[in-house]
């Protein structure tokens, strides 16, 4: 402490006596703030002494604007922390309920084929077993006609009930006319909705997708949903492609349009591509190609995007690639 500009006050105690040795800061007694006191008392028996060393610290000479600033830090810190939690969260929630509804799909199709095994079966045993009865009578010698033309009758009727079955569970699982439910939707953001719900597997790829638009933003007609759906079946396929390539190849490119007064929509890949003679058969029900695919997502999106008004195909690209193409009728 240098004694000439020392806030400390130094001094000597003894019996309510005091011996200044440092003025220090001198505050009025009622002044607030915090105020500091050591105490000592010296060893020496002859000088029966306490040193006193007093410093006070009033409100005013506290670190004021390092305090604000680090508090801002703080807060901003915080902040963006609770940003990027939130986000992580969210985006954990769109991966869940993703998975949730393919494993949903999946079931119900499951229900469903095991229920149309069952219901089929029954009708194409007795065909089987009229048939080959009708078989054995008109081998008889003399073929006995008017039985035989009864099992045949009775085949024809068994066959007629699988027919009914079928139908039925067709009627069961038709899509709902979505004409009534279309409404505007802005093309662009639902490209980005589904490329954000891709991002993971676009950063396990190694993939930036390239997104071309048109200068001025455009709203198709369309039932929110089933277009959402169709975009994300259509990437994911990509992706599935471009995952057979090497890492240096792979490229997806997702150009808007407006052609002919439609809104259109092409994904475009760098993968293996689709064998022509293949081409037609993409959009088949159970139509695969992949160990474990299902071969209903393209089935479905083109049964979502005719209901919508719309169309998709599928081309081959040069030198190699596919692309998916989807138009919707231009919102008013
Ligand atoms: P899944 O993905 O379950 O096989 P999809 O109906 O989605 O069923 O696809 C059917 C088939 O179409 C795939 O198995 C694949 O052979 C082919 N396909 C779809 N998209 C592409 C693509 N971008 N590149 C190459 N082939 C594709």
């Amino acid at each position: 402490m240098k004694p000439e500009t020392s806030a400390v006050r130094v001094s000597l105690e003894h019996a309510r006596q005091s011996l200044v040795i440092q003025g220090g800061q001198v505050v009025a007694a009622n002044t607030s703030g915090w105020h500091f006191e050591f105490r000592k008392h010296l060893s020496a028996d002859s000088q029966a002494f306490d040193l006193v060393a007093e410093r006070h610290i009033g409100w005013n000479e506290l670190p004021w604007r390092w305090m604000l600033i680090l508090s801002l830090l703080m807060a901003v810190l915080l902040f963006a922390a609770r940003i990027l939690l939130r986000q992580r969260h969210d985006r954990h929630r769109a991966q869940e309920l993703l998975r949730l509804g393919q494993v949903g799909r999946l079931n119900t199709l499951g229900e469903l084929a095991a229920g149309m095994a069952h219901e089929i079966n029954q009708p194409l045993t007795a065909i089987l077993a009229a048939t080959q009865a009708a078989g054995r009578l008109l081998a008889d010698d003399p073929p006995d006609l008017a039985t035989a033309q009864t099992a045949v009758k009775q085949a024809a009727d068994q066959a007629k009930r699988a027919s009914d079955v079928v139908n039925r569970l067709r009627r069961a699982v038709e899509m709902p006319d979505l004409a009534g439910q279309l409404e505007r939707v802005n093309l662009l953001g639902a490209v980005r909705n589904a490329l954000y719900l891709q991002e993971p597997e676009l950063k396990r790829l190694g993939i930036t997708p390239l997104v071309n638009q048109p200068g001025q933003e455009f709203h198709v007609l369309a039932e929110p949903v089933a277009l959402e759906q169709v975009i994300h079946n259509v990437l994911t396929n990509a992706l599935q492609a471009l995952e057979q390539v090497a890492a240096a190849e792979r490229s997806l490119a997702v150009t808007l349009d407006v052609q002919e007064g439609r809104g259109c929509l092409s994904v475009q890949d760098t993968g293996p591509g689709i064998p022509k003679q293949l081409l037609s058969h993409l959009f088949e029900p159970f139509f695969t190609t992949r160990p474990g695919g299902l071969g209903l997502g393209l089935s479905l999106c083109e049964t979502l995007t005719s209901g919508m008004g719309g169309k998709l195909h599928a081309i081959n690209r040069v030198p190699r690639g596919a692309e998916f193409c989807l138009s919707l009728p231009l919102a008013p």
